[in-house]
C-alpha cells in the first residue's frame, strides 16, 4: 500500500501511514481525534542517462537522453 501523510485536526501532529486509496481518515495516536489525509505529491526525478559511445547507430557519443533521440530522429528510428 502506498504512504500518505495524515494530520490530525485538532493536534496537528502529522505522520506518515500506509494506507489504501480509499483511507481518507485514521485516528490520532496523540490525542484520538481524526487525522485527514494530505494532498501531497511526490516527484520522481528521472536522471539523465549518462554518456555513451553509440557502436550500432551513430558510431559517435551520444551524451544524454536528448542527445539520443536526435540521433533517433535523423536515423529516422523513432516515431515521436
Ligand atoms: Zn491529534
Amino acid at each position: 500500500m502506498p504512504l500518505y501523510d495524515f494530520q490530525c485536526a485538532v493536534c496537528a501532529k502529522v505522520a506518515e501511514y500506509s494506507a489504501s486509496m480509499s483511507e481518507t481518515e485514521l485516528q490520532c495516536a496523540l490525542c484520538g481525534h481524526v487525522m485527514k489525509r494530505l494532498i501531497t505529491t511526490h516527484f520522481t526525478v528521472i536522471p539523465d542517462m549518462a554518456p555513451y559511445y553509440d557502436r550500432i547507430i551513430g558510431h559517435r557519443w551520444v551524451k544524454g537522453r536528448k542527445d539520443r533521440k536526435e540521433l533517433l530522429r535523423s536515423k529516422e528510428m523513432t516515431l515521436d
